[in-house]
C-alpha cells in the first residue's frame, strides 16, 4: 500500500513505517513459531528475607531463545505478545510450569516457598483468568497461597471496577497479590486503601543510588512505613550491593531480590544452587 501512494516524501515515510511493522511482524510470527519450538522457558530469581537472609521464594522470569536472534529480552517481546494477544498462551504456559516447578521444590525440601508470576494487563482482565489460575492451582496441588500475582499499578489504574472484582476473588481464593514496579506508574495511593493486597515491590530506580541520594532514601523509608501501617510486605528489587542490602535491612525491609544475593537461573541451576 505505501506503494499506491505515488509522492516520493510519502513513500520514504510509509518505508519507515513498514521496516518497523515488518520487523514486529517477523518477530510476531517468530514467537507463534518458538512457541510451538518450545524455544520459550523460564528462569527464577531467588527471593530471601532481609532480615535472616533465608531463602522465601522465587520471581518466575520468562526467556526467549530464538535459534536465529538468540535471547531476545522481555521488554521487547512482552509488549509484542501483549499487543498481538500471544501473551493469552504464553502468560497461561508461565503460570502452568511456574506452579508445577514450585510444588516440586516444595516437594524436595522447600516448606512454605512461594512463586511469584508476573501478569501482563490484558492477561489480568481476560475473562477466563479466574478459572485458569483455579485450574493450575488444583492440577498442580500448590497451595493458592504460595503463588503471588504480579500486577503493575497501571492495571490498577487503567480498570478499576473490572481489577478490583478479580483482585478480590483472587483474594478469596487465597492467592496473593503483589504490585510490581511501586511508585514508577502512574497511580494513586487509593487503590492501597480498596484493594487486597499483600506485597509492594519497590522499583529497582529507587534502590539502585540509595546509598548516595537522600531523595531515594526518603521514598524508601516511606514506602516501608506505609506498608507497615497497611499490614503488607515488602520486596526490595535490583539490590545489588552490601551496601543497599545493609539499608534496607536496617530499614525494616522485609525481603529481598537481586544480582547481590541471587541472579535469575534455569531451574536446574536454582535446584543446584537453593535445594539440600
Ligand atoms: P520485573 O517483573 O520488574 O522483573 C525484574 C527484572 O529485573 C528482571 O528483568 C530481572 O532479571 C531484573 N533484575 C533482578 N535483579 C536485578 C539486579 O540486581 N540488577 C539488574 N540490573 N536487574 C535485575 P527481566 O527478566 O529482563 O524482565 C523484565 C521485565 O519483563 C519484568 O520486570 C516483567 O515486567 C517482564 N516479564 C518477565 N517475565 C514475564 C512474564 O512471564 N510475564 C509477563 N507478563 N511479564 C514478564
Ligand atoms: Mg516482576
Ligand atoms: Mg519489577
Ligand atoms: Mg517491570
Amino acid at each position: 500500500r505505501a506503494k499506491t501512494l505515488g509522492k516520493n516524501h510519502w513513500k520514504i515515510y510509509s518505508d519507515q513505517v513498514d521496516d518497523s511493522e515488518r520487523s514486529d511482524l517477523s518477530l510476531e510470527s517468530a514467537m507463534y513459531q518458538g512457541i510451538e519450538n518450545g524455544e520459550f522457558m523460564l528462569h527464577y530469581q531467588p527471593i530471601f528475607c532481609a532480615q535472616t537472609g533465608q531463602l522465601r521464594g522465587a520471581e518466575a522470569l520468562m526467556r526467549w531463545k530464538n535459534p536465529n536472534q538468540g535471547f531476545i529480552p522481555p521488554i521487547k517481546f512482552i509488549p509484542l505478545a501483549e499487543n498481538s494477544g500471544l501473551i493469552k498462551i504464553l502468560g497461561a504456559w508461565a503460570l502452568r510450569s511456574a506452579c508445577y516447578q514450585a510444588k516440586q521444590w516444595q516437594n524436595a525440601g522447600l516448606k512454605d516457598f512461594y512463586i511469584s508470576v508476573n501478569v501482563s494487563p490484558r492477561q489480568f482482565v481476560q475473562e477466563d483468568f479466574l478459572e485458569m489460575i483455579n485450574g493450575v492451582l488444583s492440577e498442580s496441588g500448590l497451595l493458592p497461597q504460595n503463588l503471588m500475582l504480579e500486577i503493575t499499578e497501571g492495571v490498577l489504574m487503567e480498570n478499576p471496577q473490572r481489577s478490583g472484582e478479580i483482585l478480590t476473588q483472587l483474594h478469596v481464593a487465597g492467592v496473593k497479590i503483589a504490585i510490581d514496579d511501586f511508585g514508577t506508574g502512574y497511580s494513586s495511593l487509593a487503590y492501597l486503601k480498596k484493594f487486597p493486597l499483600s506485597v509492594l515491590k519497590i522499583d529497582k530506580s529507587f534502590v539502585d543510588d540509595v546509598i548516595n541520594c537522600a531523595k531515594d532514601m526518603a521514598i524508601i523509608g516511606t514506602i516501608l512505613s506505609l506498608a507497615e501501617g497497611l499490614n503488607l510486605m515488602v520486596v526490595a528489587e535490583g539490590v545489588e550491593n552490601d551496601a543497599q542490602l545493609g539499608f534496607l535491612k536496617q530499614e525494616g525491609c522485609n525481603l529481598v531480590q537481586g544480582y547481590l544475593t541471587g541472579r535469575p537461573v534455569h531451574s536446574e541451576d536454582f535446584k543446584d544452587k537453593y535445594l539440600a
